[in-house]
């Protein structure tokens, strides 16, 4: 018996809930994924978009 075998079994592998939501685009964000604490929490997509640009 492995505890809490039981609890992550019920949950699909390829269907993690989201941690939060980026704030701008409001894509899903999931543990482990980068998450840019400016405008209340945005992807790294957003960020590239709309805080990156080149010199
Ligand atoms: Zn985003």
């Amino acid at each position: 018996m492995i505890p809490g075998y039981d609890e992550w079994k019920t949950t699909p592998p390829d269907d993690p809930d989201p941690v939060t939501y980026c704030n701008i685009c409001g894509c899903p964000i999931y543990e482990g994924d980068a998450l840019f604490t400016i405008d209340g929490g945005i992807c790294e997509d957003c960020l590239n978009d709309y805080y990156k640009e080149l010199a």
